[in-house]
């Protein structure tokens, strides 16, 4: 059927970049549609087809937009779909699911950022119909989508009915205790000229999301006619194809006056128009191929490795959102209903990198959607008795705490879930990020803005939630839980004390560097936030003596104070991508009686305090936790990864890269129909430039130190560094580094454990 030349070839990447749909069916369905979302930050489309086949879990989301309709867990809101476009071929709809297909190909461009399909239906007279459509969501306005779909009738003139709806009648799965849920109600459905206008509100927040839509059509090739219709008959004649160009535009009264929105949706609506289809795809294009200027990673070694990894590099970079300081990035990003959109440890621990070092103001901006919420963080921290801000386990728009009261757990069964009054180190996780992001850019004004007042605070809810035990002269906290979800209230977990450590000492840190300039912003935070030295000194002093859990005799950091009494279960069966299996003894239920942990706990300790544990240190915790660990989150095997690559076990970090890096590409996690999973997007890229490329922050200056497994033979990939680009090639005997920036002279770096004068503007070859 190639024979037959799509329409839209012309607009493809080269193969590389070109993510093909495998076959079509409807168990494969909801994986397909997390995998093919589009996005611009500000808008998440699932990858559907616009016939809305049975079982299509449409889904828009915009970033930002949360709704409770009168429900116990605010959520991220399913909008109205405009992809809803059905055409019904003389009493048949033209339809995947129903139709006979005699060829079907749809292919995510992942460089241009767009979905093309082509397909061949032929009906029940055995006529056949050819098919063709591109969309994408515009990346120069993010508010505009646009959708061109060409039929024609291959072998004899037809009549056809053509239905172009914007779908209010969608809902969210909803959450375990409520099932389905329509988040938004009816305000306007109207039309002017030849733009179609919906208006509709969620129920509890009144958010209203305004709808202007144009649709033309034209038979043979170009822009066409508008029309106002959503229901019109049309003869089909014979080989000529008639093309369906529908523009949208989406705004929200978050942003724009209720009385204005109207006029601002037509107003946005019809420079598009105006500006026409290609032109649009053209200049969204553009945007496309500067943003992969910057975050492409080039792996020589391995092609599918390398697509893989473009793709998961393509979801983080529709997830980031570029001028808003009040979204963040959900669990689930913008592609799916998966925990409510909400915003877990997940955005700074495991995204927040990728953007640090590719588009540090995406990440400034993620940090700053912390900062705005801090006053709801005090407000939880008091509540409970504490000092400073608790940032919540789960958090929306407004940073209340929204983690649902109930869950499903592994084996299937329904409970309680404690996270949100136990897994505190959401707090130190914050902080850490951003410290992460201070060091990589040197933001001072942001830390005089808001990055000191979230390390003061957060250091402030430790001190206040250690209690001191005078019997062993140490501080300790109790009734905690750590990444490691399987054992859920524990005292002294070594990752919870641990981070809770380092954010009271470097918050004492900051503030005598801070101090030391005297600047007036910082006196403006000393005086809002009444610190005194006494309080920095007593930061200091229960930093020093808080209890991290250690047993000489192993030589390793235990997980919690009674971990190492726990039964010792041998983790000896694994699956097909080497992951264990849970053994059959086992149960969900008393699984916390065992020493089995759920995800990277005191191994995740081991990558982001790197620098306090030497090489040996890393190898025993690591050795003894890994074979210890289930990998029941997506959150684990990168970090996995990353830490075998430093300890040079690397047959297994390899394959724990693979399962981080086909996680939803190859449904590893199971439930890639939620949703992408946002932290093993982030974590894969980690898993490639701190893993493999053993890039890290060391005393200051950037290092880089390869790892490559045997069969890749370089990476090549560029970071931001303090306001100037770092372009890397990494092989596994020298370092191909290439510094641009305005300034003069030269900058230091790591490479092969020695420092180098790398000068700017100039290629620097480092060698081992
Ligand atoms: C993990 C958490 C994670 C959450 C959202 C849970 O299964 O245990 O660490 O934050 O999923 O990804």
């Amino acid at each position: 059927m190639h024979i037959i030349k799509n329409k839209f070839v012309k607009f493809l990447s080269s193969s590389d970049w070109l993510l093909p749909e495998e076959k079509w069916s409807t168990s494969a369905l909801g994986r397909i549609e997390s995998a093919f979302t589009l996005g611009n930050g500000y808008l998440g489309m699932r990858g559907i087809y616009e016939e809305i086949p049975d079982g299509t879990e449409p889904g828009t989301y915009i970033a930002g937009v949360y709704d409770s309709a009168a429900s116990m867990v605010t959520e991220l809101v399913n909008a109205p779909n405009p992809i809803d476009f059905r055409i019904i071929v003389e009493g048949e709809k033209i339809d995947i699911g129903r139709m006979n297909v005699l060829y079907n190909k749809r292919i995510l461009d992942m460089k241009n950022g767009f979905i093309t399909r082509k397909t061949l239906f032929s009906d029940t007279k055995n006529r056949k119909f050819l098919y063709e459509s591109l969309r994408f969501l515009s990346s120069q306005n993010p508010h505009i989508g646009v959708m061109q779909i060409y039929i024609t009738a291959l072998d004899k003139q037809a009549k056809i009915i053509v239905q172009d709806t914007i779908d209010d009648s969608v809902t969210n799965i909803g959450s375990l205790l409520e099932g389905r849920k329509r988040h938004t109600q009816l305000v306007e459905v109207s039309t002017s000229k030849d733009m179609n206008y919906l208006c509709v509100k969620t129920f509890t927040k009144k958010i209203w999301i305004a709808y202007a839509s144009f649709l033309a059509i034209s038979r043979g090739m170009g822009q066409g006619i508008g029309t106002l219709n959503k229901i019109f008959n049309m003869a089909l004649k014979k080989s000529e194809p008639v093309c369906f160009t529908k523009i949208f535009c989406i705004n929200t009264s978050k942003h724009i006056g209720h009385k204005d929105l109207k006029r601002n949706a037509s107003k946005e609506l019809r420079k598009a128009v105006r500006t026409g289809f290609e032109k649009l795809l053209g200049d969204h294009i553009t945007v496309w191929h500067k943003k992969w200027q910057k975050a492409d990673i080039r792996i020589e070694g391995d092609k599918e490795a390398q697509k893989a990894l473009r793709f998961n590099i393509y979801h983080l970079l529709i997830a980031g959102k570029e001028r808003d300081e009040n979204v963040s990035i959900g669990a689930r990003t913008l592609s799916g209903n998966g925990y409510g959109g909400h915003i877990f440890w997940d955005t700074e621990i495991f995204i927040l990198p990728f953007f640090i070092y590719n588009f540090p103001r995406i990440a400034r901006n993620l940090l700053l959607y912390r900062y705005h919420r801090l006053n709801a963080a005090r407000r939880i921290a008091a509540q409970k008795g504490y000092k400073g801000v608790l940032f919540p386990w789960e958090s929306a728009d407004d940073g209340v705490e929204s983690t649902p009261p109930y869950a499903k757990n592994l084996d299937g069964s329904i409970i309680e879930i404690r996270t949100m009054d136990y897994e505190h180190h959401i707090v130190s996780d914050i902080a850490f990020g951003v410290y992460h992001y201070f060091t990589a850019t040197d933001d001072v004004r942001f830390m005089l803005q808001a990055g000191l007042e979230i390390i003061f605070e957060t250091a402030r809810f430790w001190a206040s939630r250690v209690t001191y035990n005078s019997k062993r002269d140490i501080y300790e906290i109790k009734n905690a839980m750590g990444p490691d979800e399987f054992h859920e209230i524990v005292n002294n977990s070594a990752y919870v004390n641990k981070m809770a450590q380092w954010n009271l000492f470097k918050a004492a840190d900051l503030y005598k560097v801070f101090c030391k300039n005297k600047k007036r912003l910082f006196r403006k935070i000393q005086k809002k936030l009444i610190i005194s030295e006494k309080e920095i000194e007593d930061w200091r002093h229960i930093a020093k003596k808080i209890k991290i859990p250690y047993s000489s005799s192993k030589g390793i950091l235990e997980e919690f104070e009674g971990y190492f009494k726990k039964k010792d279960v041998a983790l000896a069966k694994f699956d097909d991508f080497f992951m264990p299996v849970l053994p059959h003894e086992v149960s969900i239920r008393d699984i916390g009686k065992t020493q089995i942990v759920k995800q990277a706990d005191v191994t995740m300790l081991l990558y982001l305090l790197s620098h306090e544990f030497s090489e040996e240190e890393k190898r025993k915790n690591y050795l003894y936790y890994v074979t210890r660990t289930l990998h029941k989150s997506s959150l684990s095997p990168s970090i996995h990864s990353i830490v075998a690559s430093e300890i040079k076990d690397t047959a297994r970090g390899y394959a724990f890269f693979l399962f981080s890096l086909y996680g939803d590409l190859k449904n590893m996690f199971g439930n890639t129909a939620e949703g992408m999973h946002a932290a093993s997007l982030g974590g894969t890229w980690q898993a490639v430039v701190m893993g493999f490329a053993g890039f890290r922050i060391s005393k200051g200056l950037p290092s880089v130190e390869p790892r490559l497994p045997e069969h890749l033979k370089s990476i090549d990939f560029s970071l931001k560094w303090k306001g100037s680009e770092i372009k890397v090639k990494a092989g596994r005997k020298k370092i191909k580094l290439f510094v641009s920036g305005k300034k003069k002279g030269y900058i230091l770096v790591k490479c092969f454990g020695s420092v180098h004068k790398v000068p700017f503007n100039a290629e620097y070859v480092a060698h081992s």
